[in-house]
């Protein structure tokens, strides 16, 4: 059986702390789904088309990586695809805290699904989207933060 792995996130937007997880986590799955959680009630700072292309420009030259974007339950999607894996970064204590209680919730959803922690570089533990996006809003240059394929001002 494949091992599928699900890289949930809001990816708005992906910055280099994302891709690098994702690229560290590669020799331990078959196939990696990035998968832009959205909601269709509540707009993203970047479109939801954007992020998806971002993305997928990122990883081209990768074929065990998959995006995507759902709406819903995490747990759910991840039947949806048969991943039985969810793939998570942490950079701080804080995170580990927000994420312990997700993951130890959606194993109650899913008995069979296991979450997976990398820790991120250590350069790496300052960097977020929501500072990118506050970064942008006041007209500053994030672009050191994200992957060179993204190109903030478009
Ligand atoms: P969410 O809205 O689900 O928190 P994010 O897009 O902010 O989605 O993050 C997705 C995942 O990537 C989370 O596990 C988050 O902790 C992790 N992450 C975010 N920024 C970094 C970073 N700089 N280094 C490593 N992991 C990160």
């Amino acid at each position: 059986m494949k091992r599928i792995a699900l890289f949930p996130g809001s990816f708005d937007p992906f910055t280099i702390g994302h891709e690098e997880i994702v690229r560290r986590a590669l020799p331990l799955f078959d196939n990696i789904i990035v998968a832009i959680g959205y909601n269709s009630a509540k707009q993203g700072y970047f479109s939801l088309e954007k992020r998806i292309n971002w993305i997928k420009d990122i990883f081209k030259d990768e074929n065990k990586i998959i995006v995507d974007a759902y709406e819903g339950l995490t747990a759910d999607y991840c039947v949806v695809k048969n991943a039985k894996f969810i793939l998570r970064g942490l950079r701080t204590a804080a995170d580990f805290e927000y994420e312990r209680a997700i993951a130890q919730m959606n194993k109650m959803l899913k008995h069979d699904i296991e979450t997976v922690f990398l820790l991120t570089k250590p350069e790496h533990s300052p960097i977020s989207s929501t500072i990118v996006r506050e970064i942008i809003r006041y007209g500053g240059d994030a672009s050191q933060f994200v992957p060179k394929e993204i190109d903030l001002l478009k």
